[in-house]
């Protein structure tokens, strides 16, 4: 994919203040992308500051920059519209509405910025960004933005012209993005990886700062899940566990906690979707979190009977009904769900 950034360097050029904006609930990718692009600008003198909608889980704090802290809008919404308001660029990484910033869409439609978004998701919203880079042959937005930045001129191809840091954090998005490079991964991503180890991240350390941080309790959790509430639906090859509110008291639970729970059924020969529904802390409603196996397309899913979207491996959404109506909902949605969407 030719990478044009003609248009890109014409704004950069103009920026006296950009602002990068995540999605909410943001995961390695998010955090790895809006970091990755902001070690970028720094180090061409380009002001920037980073607005997430919700907190990051803790095992991605370590990306954020010393100089730099990151502005979460639901704890400081004034601030963080301010902010939108007086950017003269915006840019929006791993996000392919504006709705997923939660609370900033409507600041964002009304801002004079240059909008700009970097995502890898499907059905992106072309007519609301002045200039938009979007691919699915990717891993993540960090893998996108990697490109990006080779064709930048300061960096010319190479990859050692990438500061380190910015380095580390596009590694984080990547790697939390393909599930520790198990799914979504192109040649070009083992290629990423390469040449950003060559550059000097260590591997690692990395991979034990994100993925090998869980408390005791959260380990427990997931043994509470797999062993007492995962729900196996043969029929449907497919398999759910439903995490309530009261389980994330008796858990200790925090952001973050249920990371990668989802994917764990999908080890059981006979399952191809895997899902996971957690009450959201206020109970107005629950996250879907949706995971099949190469040949079941679960985008569709989520967009059909989930209130969401995604990948077609990965994706997620959001339900509006008590708890105990889960269950039976689902089983109804994967009766319904034909096999030409399935196998789409
Ligand atoms: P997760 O299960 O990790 O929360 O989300 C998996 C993928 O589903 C994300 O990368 C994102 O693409 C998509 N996704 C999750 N939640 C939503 C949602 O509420 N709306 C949409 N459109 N996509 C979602
Ligand atoms: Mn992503």
């Amino acid at each position: 994919m030719p990478i044009d950034i003609e248009q890109l360097e014409s704004f950069l050029a103009h920026t006296r203040q950009a602002v990068l904006v995540g999605h909410f609930n943001p995961d390695g990718d998010a955090v790895g992308s809006v970091t990755a692009f902001w070690h970028y600008l720094n180090r061409r003198g380009v002001p920037a500051r980073i607005i997430l909608p919700s907190p990051h889980p803790d095992n991605l704090a370590f990306l954020e920059p010393e100089e730099e802290k990151i502005l979460i809008c639901e704890q400081n919404p004034e601030e963080a519209r301010r902010l939108v308001a007086e950017a003269d660029l915006l840019v929006c990484l791993d996000l392919n509405r504006l709705s997923r910033t939660e609370y900033l869409e409507e600041d964002i439609l009304a801002s004079r910025a240059q909008k700009v978004l970097i995502d890898h998701h499907i059905a992106v919203e072309l007519d609301r960004f002045d200039l938009v880079y979007t691919t699915v042959d990717v891993s993540s937005t960090c893998e996108l933005l990697y490109k990006i930045l080779l064709a930048m001129p300061d960096i010319a191809g190479d990859p050692e012209r990438i500061p380190l840091r910015c380095a580390e954090s596009l590694y984080v998005g990547m790697m939390t993005d393909t599930n520790n490079f198990s799914n979504s991964v192109f040649p070009g991503t083992f290629e990423m990886a390469s040449k950003l180890i060559a550059r000097g991240v260590d591997k690692d350390g990395l991979q034990e700062k994100v993925l090998s941080c869980f408390t005791v309790s959260r380990t427990r959790l997931m043994g509470h899940l797999l062993k007492d509430k995962m729900v196996i639906l043969p029929q449907h090859a497919a398999a759910y566990m439903l995490l309530t509110n009261e389980e994330k008291g008796q858990y200790d639970f925090k952001p973050g906690d249920s990371e990668g729970f989802v994917n764990l059924p999908l080890a059981i020969e006979a399952i191809q979707i895997s899902a996971l529904f957690t009450e959201n802390f206020d109970g107005k409603y629950v996250r879907v979190s949706l995971r099949s196996k190469n040949a079941v397309n679960v985008n569709k899913l989520a967009v059909r009977f989930f209130n969401g979207g995604g990948h077609r491996n990965a994706s997620g959404g959001r339900l509006y009904m008590p708890v105990e109506a889960i269950p039976a909902y689902f089983e109804q949605a994967l009766d319904a769900y034909t096999d030409e969407e399935k196998f789409s």
